[in-house]
């Protein structure tokens, strides 16, 4: 039957491709094996407060009905929290689908797609089903998108940019005046997607810096995508959106959905969350914390951690996943981040992290140095 399958679907990396013949710890989107702790996949290690639990609960009474298939209910709490139309915003199952679909609209005949590298692997991925060719970016040095080196890239033939920010694997951020810099310069037939999965966890969104909606006001060509599965917490349920310039943008993106819908229990879910933005809030400014406590800790240990603002922290470690899983953890490393020679380790409660500075002080690179 292989042979009536588009080819492309056999290169898909293993996050979209889960095959039993790989090892557990490059499968991110399966349940860890038992006993084990999964630092693999950037989740949050908190379930929903009660609050919205009860919510999922009284949704769960009326799936036997279809779903607002716009979620109108939760695009109007989202545009009053943002402070733009609901018009606007496309809702989708997590952020994923709406990579997927952008890449969709945008990668025909040929066209070019900039990303960076490493970065998420589901741009390369949705561009490999498409006739788009994939240019890759190396990050800069610090692990943030090199947004000059980004522009530079852009021919004749560039329709789709991805900026992943802050970036997934490596963790750096940059701030919406250095995006407005680089916008700037973009051509406006270049549609700039802002991939913001980890933006309420960075000390930014925490301190009440500007976000990207004035960049949404002032560029026509930005999609800001966002997602439900990180700082919320809510992964399982899958629900994310892109807030786009102007409705018939929104329209469109909708369209290149083919039909997808959303679910009652994530649309409720959701809109739970909003209603509820204080306590998250309180577990952001918990997680901005915890992030600084660990990182400096392993950085006393001589990890060269990259600068992080979001659920996880990446560095160089030889040795691999290996130590982590043998400590019962599982953390991702080499080509399942595109990042040969560095694993990337989510933040999980106080005690998971723990665990893990007990196996990076087992390993610490400066043990072998004499004690002064
Ligand atoms: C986790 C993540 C997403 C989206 O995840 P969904 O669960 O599909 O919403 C998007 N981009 C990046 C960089 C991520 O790390």
């Amino acid at each position: 039957m292989d042979h009536r399958l588009n080819d492309s679907l056999q290169e898909l990396p293993p996050l979209m491709w889960s095959r039993p013949d790989q090892p557990a710890i490059e499968r991110p989107g399966l349940a860890a094996p038992e006993g084990k702790l999964r630092l693999s996949a950037n989740e949050s290690p908190y379930s929903p407060i009660p609050a919205v639990l009860e919510r999922m609960q009284l949704a769960c009474t009326r799936v036997n009905r279809y779903p607002d298939i716009t979620g109108s209910a939760l695009r109007a709490s989202l545009a009053d929290r943002l402070g733009v139309g609901a018009e606007q915003i496309v809702i989708g199952s997590g952020s994923s689908e709406l990579i997927h679909a952008l890449v969709a609209a945008f990668g025909a005949d040929g066209a070019e797609i900039i990303v960076p590298y490493p970065s998420f692997p589901m741009y390369t991925a949705s561009a490999s089903l498409t006739d788009a060719q994939v240019v890759r970016v190396p990050v800069a040095a610090d692990g943030a998108v090199d947004l000059q080196a980004m522009a530079d890239g852009i021919t004749d033939a560039t329709r789709l940019i991805f900026i992943c920010n802050p970036n997934n694997p490596t963790g750096g951020f940059h701030s919406a005046d250095a995006l407005s810099e680089f916008l700037a310069q973009i051509p406006p037939r270049v549609c700039v997607a802002l991939d913001e999965a980890y933006w309420e966890l960075t000390d930014a969104f925490v301190n009440g810096a500007p976000d990207s909606m004035g960049l949404v006001r002032q560029y026509p060509n930005v999609i800001v995508l966002r997602t439900f599965s990180k700082f919320y917490g809510l992964a399982g349920v899958r629900m994310g959106y892109a807030v786009t310039c102007c409705a018939s943008v929104a329209e469109r993106l909708g369209a290149a959905r083919m039909g997808a819908m959303p679910n009652v229990i994530a649309l409720e879910a959701a809109s739970a969350c909003l209603d509820h933005f204080d306590a998250y809030m309180e577990r952001a400014r918990e997680a901005a914390r915890e992030r600084s406590r660990v990182t400096t800790a392993a950085r006393a240990l001589g990890y060269d951690i990259y600068p992080t603002q979001t659920n996880f922290y990446c560095f160089p470690f030889a040795p691999g996943p290996q130590p982590f899983l043998e400590a019962g953890l599982l953390v991702r490393g080499g080509d399942s981040i595109q990042f040969p020679g560095h694993v990337r380790v989510s933040f999980g409660t106080p005690e998971d992290n723990d665990r893990v500075l007990a196996v990076l002080r087992a390993h610490a690179p400066l043990q072998a140095q004499p004690a002064l």
